[in-house]
This record gives structure tokens, sequence and C-alpha cells, in this order.
């Protein structure tokens, strides 16, 4: 069954043929469809934003659709950047202005209060009465400084332990244990229970 995943990302479908295809669904993205969109993520989670951008695919194209939305939370910054991570140093900085950014709004404070963690909403619409949300989430904490080279967005100050952050790991390792792996584990459980 075709699925099209809201998405013009090519990796975020590559990850999600990997998990779909086994269970009998072809995931292609807005580009193979055809499907020039820009919606407006107005919503106040990251579920709600994945709900929203896979209605509106959905109305266009009447056929089971995937949508995500994902960023980081910190606590002691009362949950921020959130669903505001992509656009959190203005809509032109860079990867590493967002983590400069953390870094100064966590300047002195200590590490036990530096808690975080990484989340990312899937929200799957297969028919009009047939709907599944999921959450997966990640935990760490911020570190002082940018380490490491792999990965995107706030992968250098997020650590998952005192000496590693999520930039100093293999993709391989990351897909086992990030957010975003936790949601698609969790949407593949669903859509296999509900057949
Ligand atoms: P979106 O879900 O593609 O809109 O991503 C939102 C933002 O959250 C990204 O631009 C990144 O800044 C951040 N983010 C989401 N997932 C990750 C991750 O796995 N590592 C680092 N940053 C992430």
């Amino acid at each position: 069954m075709k699925l099209v995943v809201a998405t013009n990302n090519q990796g975020k479908v590559k990850e999600f043929k990997q998990l779909l295809e086994p269970l009998g669904f072809e995931p292609v993205s807005l580009r193979d469809e055809g499907i020039v969109i820009d919606v407006a993520e107005d919503g106040e989670t990251f579920a709600e934003n994945a709900h929203i951008k896979a209605q509106a695919v959905y109305e266009i194209c009447k056929c089971p659709v995937l949508a995500d939305d994902s960023g980081l939370e910190i606590e002691f910054l009362g949950g921020a950047p959130g669903i505001y991570s992509a656009r959190y140093a203005g809509e032109d900085a860079t990867d590493a202005d967002r983590c400069s950014k953390v870094l100064s709004e966590l300047e002195g404070v200590d590490i036990s209060m530096r808690s975080a963690r990484f989340a990312c909403a899937l929200y799957c619409i297969i028919d009009d009465d047939t709907e599944y949300s999921v959450l997966g989430t990640m935990n760490g904490f911020i570190g002082t400084e940018p380490m490491g080279e792999n990965g995107f967005g706030y992968d250098p100050i997020f650590m998952i332990d005192e000496e590693t952050s999520v930039a100093m790991i293999s993709d391989e390792e990351k897909n086992k244990i990030s957010h975003r792996a936790e949601a698609m584990r969790k949407l593949a459980e669903v859509l296999r229970a509900n057949g």
C-alpha cells in the first residue's frame, strides 16, 4: 500500500522505507507524488503539527499519509526550543548558531540541571476512519561545548553520557536509540496490531 510521507527530505523517506516496507507499505515523498504544499505549522505540540501536516496532505491525495514533527526540549528552559527548534535562532541561522544560542542560555547552569530530550511525533492517516499518533523520545543533557562531527541540528551539544554527544556516534548507533527510531518502532507496532 502506498504511503505518502509529508516531507521532501529524502533522508527521512529512506528511514521510513527501511521500517515500513516490511509491513507492506511503500513510502513515497511529496515530490514523488508531484504534491507541492506549504503548510503553516501553527500547532502547540509536536503531535499537533504532525497532525496538521498529515491532514493537509491527506486532503489532497486521499490516500494513506505519514507526517512527522520533531525537536529539542530543555527542562531548564521550560521545554524550549520545543516546536520552535528549527527557527530558534532566527530564519537564516545555522545549526551552529542554534547550538551557540542554547549554550549561552545555559551558561553557568550546573550539569544536574541541564536535562533535555529530543522528541519526534508521527501522525499517520490511513483513511477517513483510521488515524494513529505516536511519540518517541531520547533523553540526555546539554553539554558545555559542541563535540563531534556527525548528525545534524543539536546533536553536537546533546550528550548521552558525560563524554559522548550524539554527534560522536555513528548514524547506525543513533538510529537504534533516537527519538525518531522509537516513534517509528511504536508506529510499526500499532500498524502491525491493527492489520
Ligand atoms: P523537523 O522535525 O524536521 O521540523 O526538525 C525540527 C528541528 O529539530 C531540526 O531542525 C533540528 O534543529 C531539531 N532536531 C530534530 N531531530 C533532531 C536530531 O535527531 N538531532 C538534532 N537535532 C534535531
